[in-house]
């Protein structure tokens, strides 16, 4: 209303003035996120993003312009709030990568792309534009609150509403993330990874909700005994159709061999034995670190939750 009293050349030097703000804005905004890699995360799932949410998500990474790593968080559906990628970035920026760097004394080398889903059906057609096998992909979306495959992770929302739940899974994924990009998912076993990616994830939920996470730990590991106990636990090294079928979360039972390990030797060998087992491969690192072979290990561990001794 105030432009109403300006008058001739004024009102064009203003309304140039709005114009080339808005054009610098927006060159200044774009140079922040790689667009490039936009396009391909979001053809990775068969959907293009519109121009406005693509500003969007570009003008809320850019409050965040000098940290490193770079990290895109995206749509995966319609149905997320605009809030929801504001409330994640702050989550990976203060929280998640931070003690994912700190605690494994590792750097992320790449960026990293983060698909927010609200919905079920939003997080089976992101699974299934991944590869994976639609049965699979429909128990994952029943049996999973997360997931991460290089360096993009998938998380449905609507599956972490519980007090730090959605901390506590940024970081675990984010933790496979550093993993995979430092060349160590593929040099440890499965189980390991899993258990650190546990030990990272609550602890991060620890933080901001102590009693939510020692619910979580303390059911979780009733029903590990307890299936043992039914001799329904499976092997730590079971593959991915026997974790999915299991009647309880096998990565509370990878958590729980993971812990016992560090409560013996500390996490600063846990640590060790990760970033040697890239060049000497698992099991020498394993035996170097823990004085056994990783399959002793794992023998002793599933005998003593048969016996109910953890
Ligand atoms: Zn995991």
């Amino acid at each position: 209303m105030t432009m109403m009293f300006y008058q001739g050349k004024r009102v064009v030097f203003l309304h140039k003035l709005v114009v080339w703000t808005i054009v610098f804005g927006a060159i200044f905004m774009l140079t922040r996120v790689p667009r490039q890699q936009i396009h391909q995360v979001s053809v990775a799932i068969g959907q293009w993003l519109t121009q406005n949410e693509i500003l969007l998500i570009e003008k809320i990474s850019a409050n965040y312009p000098k940290i490193k790593p770079q990290v895109v968080v995206v749509k995966g559906d319609h149905s997320v709030e605009s809030s929801s990628i504001a409330q994640v970035l702050r989550i990976l920026h203060t929280q998640s990568l931070p003690q994912v760097e700190k605690s494994l004394a590792l750097s992320f080398q790449q960026p990293i792309s983060v698909y927010l889903f609200g919905s079920r059906n939003g997080y089976l057609s992101g699974l299934e534009h991944w590869g994976i096998r639609q049965t699979v992909a429909a128990t994952m979306v029943n049996r999973t609150n997360g997931v991460a495959n290089g360096s993009v992770v998938y998380i449905p929302l609507y599956a972490n509403t519980l007090k730090g739940s959605l901390y506590n899974v940024l970081t675990h994924e984010l933790t496979h993330v550093i993993f995979n990009q430092n060349q160590i998912a593929r040099s440890i076993p499965t189980w390991i990874n899993e258990g650190v990616a546990w030990m990272e994830g609550l602890q991060t939920q620890a933080d901001v909700a102590k009693r939510s996470e020692m619910m979580l730990v303390k059911r979780g590991e009733a029903q590990v005994l307890a299936a043992f106990g039914n001799h329904e636990g499976v092997s730590l090294t079971s593959g991915e159709n026997a974790m999915l079928q299991a009647p309880y979360d096998v990565e509370l039972e990878d958590y729980m061999a993971v812990t016992k390990l560090v409560h013996t030797f500390g996490w600063k060998n846990m640590v060790h034995f990760m970033k040697d087992s890239v060049h000497e491969g698992p099991d020498t690192s394993f035996q170097k670190v823990f004085a056994e072979s990783i399959r002793h290990y794992m023998n002793e561990f599933q005998k003593s939750l048969h016996q109910s001794k953890i």
